[in-house]
């Protein structure tokens, strides 16, 4: 039997794309030096040129080729979550194809905390861009099947690692401005990153960062997003106009129409953060028309739900 791991680092080393997983998404990988490989990945996840791509390495030690400078303050914060779901955006060096950067002068790097993307990007030796693995605005996908079902063929091998632990995509945080600025919330809360390195700015605007729209996330499914006290009356409604819906709360959701999909409850923030795209996939996957969610609290990584969730609801 071919270790997969070794095929990936091959179709890698062939310019090929390889999907993997990681502790936030499965990836969609290719040789971040190579520009006809990057280019591969726009192609096949339907994405416009001009959104730059994470770039994957193996430890911290592979950050120094990538970027301008190793800052104290990138060191401090790779020191602290890496590997882990931390997306740094610093200047860039000369080493990096503007097809991963959308040409701008600055490049976005983590190490992704998962034991199979680490051996993969081990084998392969060098780094790795990758956006989430789905379709341009599409939810990411949290499971190899979503993969296949999204990219199939386009795909020259796909590693299975199970579901995504924590199910959301990563922080991104922008060293290159004065305070650091997050520009989009994710696995490592506002809090944590404070606790190392200070006050940061915190994301503001719906287009905060390239490529982040606000419309993105988007099951085909009409998201909505109200109170757990408007769930029951707005179910009702729509189950009994003959709707077919599906809803989605942290708790206990009180008896609905027979008809209603039950996705919930979610629970905490990072348990709900770890269903969500899953829960907006079975939905489409029963031909639901409506999902009715009820946020998660605004702690932790709370936040990061709320916010694809607002992204989901604006993009339906
Ligand atoms: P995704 O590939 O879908 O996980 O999203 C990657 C996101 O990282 C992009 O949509 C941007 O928000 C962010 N990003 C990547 N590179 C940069 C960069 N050079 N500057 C700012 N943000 C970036
Ligand atoms: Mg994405």
């Amino acid at each position: 039997m071919t270790d997969p791991v070794a095929m990936g680092a091959r179709a890698l080393m062939a310019g090929g794309l390889v999907a993997f997983p990681t502790e936030t998404v499965y990836g969609l990988g290719g040789n971040a030096l190579d520009p006809v490989a990057v280019s591969r990945i726009f192609a096949a996840k339907g994405r416009p040129t001009d959104h730059p791509l994470i770039c994957h390495i193996a430890s911290a030690d592979d950050l120094t080729p990538l970027v301008a400078e190793v800052t104290p303050l990138a060191r401090a914060l790779a020191d602290a979550f890496w590997p882990g779901p931390l997306t740094l955006v610093m200047p860039r060096s000369g080493a990096v194809p503007d097809a991963v950067t959308g040409g701008r002068d600055t490049v976005a790097v983590r190490v992704p905390d998962h034991p199979l993307a680490l051996e993969l990007l081990r084998a392969f030796g060098g780094p790795v861009a990758a956006p989430s693995a789905n379709r341009f605005g599409r939810p990411s996908p949290t499971r190899a099947g979503d993969v296949r079902d999204e990219l199939g063929d386009t795909v020259d091998v796909i590693l299975d690692g199970g579901p995504c632990a924590i199910g959301v995509e990563s922080t991104v945080l922008d060293l290159a401005s004065d305070p650091p600025q997050v520009l989009r919330p994710g696995g490592i809360s506002v809090e944590q990153i404070e606790a190392v390195i200070g006050p940061v700015a915190a994301a503001s605007g719906p287009a905060r960062a390239p490529g982040m729209l606000e419309s993105h996330y988007a099951p085909g499914a009409r998201v909505e997003v109200l109170d757990a006290e408007a769930l029951p009356a707005r179910a009702d409604e729509l189950a009994g106009a003959g709707e077919h819906i599906a809803v989605l709360a942290p708790g206990a959701i009180s008896p609905l129409p027979d008809s209603v999909l039950v996705l919930g409850p979610a629970g905490e923030p990072d348990t709900y953060a770890a269903l969500l795209y899953a829960a907006f996939r079975r939905a489409d996957a029963e031909g639901c028309a409506v999902i009715l969610a009820v946020p998660p609290a605004a702690e932790g990584i709370g936040v990061a739900v709320r916010d694809r969730l607002a992204r989901a609801a604006a993009g339906s």
